[in-house]
């Protein structure tokens, strides 16, 4: 077992950058925002809440968030109309892919009026927006037909193993399998589709666990996609050693079901895409497909079009980055839409994270707050959102 270090006080109000309302100049927005790196602003993931009923082991392990772990107060959240009033900014700024997610979003209380507030934003051109969620799948059963008819088109469920023991092992809450099973086919019945199911390989953990999950799914018209198991937050004990590469996933299953690679379906797409073969080699899209995420052996830093907007307003620009930039601040001292837009904008423009791409040649991550060398300590998935 890896030593884990439980943090001693809570970084999160010390990471933000505070963003003058005075001073700032609104320069042109464009709406075709790039990057340091030319990469477009294209993707928001916005997590609704900080708290979740899983512990899962690679995210939000018991040891840490246990039942004297701190929680954000009601009032440090962004409201409905603030998230709603970014979203659209950030719209006005190149986003047309809008993700929520957290924490666990199906606790975040009437998360279907959020849902339906942003369902109704246009992009300039006058489209919807491709509208998702990412949850654990637990009140799904539940919550499926409410987030439907709010507008919600499609989403993501996470599940890392078919065996309940596993399972439960993976989620540390004793939460069985079958109730997200149940989860999954009430969002298809529906019509939450097309449907992604998330599972995260740690190697000596599921890895047992990825034929049953490719078997399971083969032709059910899910996408089951392998995430390489990531040293996000400082939290996890993430060692090397746990992470299965993708390149390992798609040759075990290989010799079981034949896979031919597709194409990304978009630029800044995060999942390689392979495809069942049938007789002939190619692929059949009855059978549908898999993907891989290699987030750790292979960078996919170089078109990445994603920012995030933590539960209490902070623009992050890298799934680990150290530090926020306070939009909140500025929603919340009366900051006009262009100001925050040009914000935005100019912090979007200043942006060269890449850190897969660099994780080898940084300091490794702080996991407490003693060693001024080491490089920063990283604000955890649960906080800014996976
Ligand atoms: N609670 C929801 C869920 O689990 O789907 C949404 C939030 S969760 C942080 C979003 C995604 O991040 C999940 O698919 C989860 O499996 C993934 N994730 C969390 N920690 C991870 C890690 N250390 N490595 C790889 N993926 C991780
Ligand atoms: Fe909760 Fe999702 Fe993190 Fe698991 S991965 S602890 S379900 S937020
Ligand atoms: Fe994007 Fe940061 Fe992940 Fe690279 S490491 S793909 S920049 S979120």
């Amino acid at each position: 077992m890896s030593e884990r270090v439980i943090p001693l006080i809570d970084q999160r109000h010390l990471m933000a950058h505070p963003l003058p309302i005075q001073g700032l100049s609104v320069h042109q927005v464009t709406g075709q925002v790039l990057d340091r790196l030319n990469r477009p602003l294209r993707d928001l993931r916005i997590s609704v809440t900080d708290r979740c009923n899983f512990r899962c082991s690679y995210c939000m392990p018991k040891e840490v968030f246990d039942s004297s772990y701190t929680y954000l107060p009601q009032t440090a959240l962004l409201s409905f109309e603030e998230i709603t009033r970014l979203a659209q900014l950030f719209v006005a700024q190149g986003v047309r892919k809008i993700r929520l997610t957290g924490g666990e979003p199906l606790l975040r209380k009437n998360i279907e009026v959020l849902i339906e507030r942003l369902a109704q934003l246009r992009t300039p051109e006058g489209a919807p927006l491709d509208l998702t969620l990412t949850t654990n799948g637990s009140l799904l059963k539940r919550k499926a037909q409410a987030l439907k008819d709010a507008g919600l088109q499609r989403i993501t469920v996470s599940l890392d193993g078919l065996d309940d023991a596993v399972f439960k092992r993976m989620n540390d809450v004793d939460f069985p399998v079958a109730d997200v099973l149940e989860g999954l086919e009430a969002a298809q019945t529906v019509g939450l589709g097309p449907i992604k199911v998330n599972m995260v390989v740690k190697r000596g953990t599921n890895d047992g666990q990825i034929s049953p999950m490719a078997r399971h799914f083969l032709g059910s018209g899910m996408v089951l996609r392998f995430i390489e198991y990531m040293d996000v937050g400082a939290t996890n004990g993430w060692r090397m050693d746990e992470v299965l590469p993708s390149a390992e996933v798609v040759r075990h299953l290989q010799t079981e079901l034949p896979l031919v690679p597709l194409e990304a379906s978009a630029p800044g797409e995060t999942a390689q895409r392979w495809g069942y073969a049938n007789a002939l080699g190619q692929h059949d899209p009855a059978l549908g497909e898999i993907g891989v995420i290699s987030s750790v052996t292979q960078a996919f830093c170089s078109d990445c079009n994603r920012a995030r907007l933590s539960t209490e307003g902070q623009l992050y620009l890298c799934l680990f980055a150290s530090q926020g930039h306070d939009l909140r601040g500025l929603l919340r001292n009366g900051a006009s839409d262009e100001l925050i837009q040009a914000s935005i904008s100019g912090i979007w423009t200043q942006r060269n994270d890449r850190y897969s791409q660099l994780r080898g040649q940084l300091a490794p991550a702080r996991s407490d707050n003693a060693d001024a060398t080491a490089a920063p300590r990283r604000v955890e998935m649960s906080y800014i959102g996976g």
